[in-house]
C-alpha cells in the first residue's frame, strides 16, 4: 500500500470513530509521525494533504529539515523527550513542542522563544500509567501543579493542551481508561481558568489505538507506522 492509500484508509477510520464519538471528523487532526522516515516519503504524506508532522528527535529532524523546506505550510511538532540543553535548537526547528514534561524545560523553551521573539505553542506531556520508563509528568503530582503555576508567567509559551503515551496493551481497549483519565485531567485543568493556559488539544492515540482515543475525546492522533509502514526498530 502506498502512503497515499494508507492515509485515505486512516481518514475513513478517523471519520467513523469521530461519528461514534459524536464529533466532526475535522475536529481530529491526523499528525503524521515521520521519525526515521526519509524526506521523499514524508513528501508523499504532504501531497496526500497532511500538514501536521511529528518528529521525536531534534538531531534527526535537523538533518532532514533542509530537504523538507519546500513544504512551506507544513507544521513540525516535536513529540519526543527533549533535554533542556537542546531547547534552543528545538525552538529554531519546530513550530510546536508537544512533549513538555518539566518546569525546567518550560523555562528553557520560554527563554529560547523570547530570544527569537516568538510565542511557542506547547502541550504538557502527562504520564498516565505507572511505568518508570515513560516520560511525562505524573497526573496527580506536585510537579504538574508547579509547572502549571510557573507557565502562567512564561509569556513566550502558549499552552494548548495535554499529550500522553499510555502503557502498551495488546488490546487497544486497554488504553481506554488512560485516555479517559487524560480527558478528565484536561477538563479539571480547564475549569481552573489559569492565565495563558488553554486546554483545547488532547493529543492521544497512535496507530494501534487511535480509534479508541477519538472515542475518548482525542483532538490529535499521532500516526506513524500505519501511514509509513513498520519502522526500522534499530533506528526508532
Ligand atoms: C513513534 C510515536 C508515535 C507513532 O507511533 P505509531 O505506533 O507508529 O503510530 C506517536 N507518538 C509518539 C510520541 C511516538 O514517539
Amino acid at each position: 500500500m502506498s502512503v497515499a492509500e494508507n492515509i485515505a484508509h486512516i481518514r475513513e477510520r478517523v471519520a467513523r470513530a469521530a461519528r461514534r464519538a459524536g464529533v466532526s471528523a475535522d475536529s481530529v487532526t491526523i499528525m503524521a509521525v515521520s521519525k526515521t522516515v526519509e524526506p521523499e516519503r514524508i513528501r508523499h504524506a504532504y501531497e496526500a494533504g497532511l500538514r501536521v508532522f511529528g518528529e521525536n528527535r531534534v538531531q534527526e529532524f535537523a538533518e532532514k529539515a533542509p530537504a523538507l523546506a519546500g513544504l512551506a505550510d507544513a507544521r513540525w511538532h516535536l513529540i519526543g523527550h527533549l533535554q533542556s540543553n537542546k531547547a534552543k535548537k528545538a525552538v529554531e526547528l519546530f513550530q510546536a513542542v508537544d512533549s513538555v514534561d518539566s518546569p525546567r524545560l518550560a523555562e528553557k523553551l520560554n527563554q529560547a522563544a523570547e530570544q527569537m521573539d516568538r510565542t511557542l505553542p506547547i502541550l504538557i506531556e502527562i504520564k498516565v500509567g505507572n511505568e518508570e520508563s515513560k516520560s511525562g509528568i505524573p497526573a496527580d503530582s506536585a510537579e504538574l501543579d508547579d509547572l502549571l503555576k510557573s507557565i502562567t508567567s512564561l509569556e513566550h509559551l502558549q499552552v494548548r493542551g495535554l499529550m500522553t503515551v499510555p502503557p502498551f496493551t495488546e488490546d487497544p481497549e486497554g488504553a481506554r481508561p488512560y485516555f479517559r483519565r487524560l480527558r478528565e485531567l484536561r477538563d479539571a485543568i480547564a475549569s481552573r481558568k489559569l492565565p495563558r493556559i488553554e486546554m483545547e488539544t488532547l493529543s492521544m492515540g497512535m496507530s494501534h489505538d487511535f480509534e479508541v482515543a477519538i472515542e475518548e475525546g482525542s483532538t490529535c492522533v499521532r500516526v506513524g507506522s500505519s501511514i509509513f509502514g513498520a519502522r526500522d526498530t534499530a533506528k526508532a
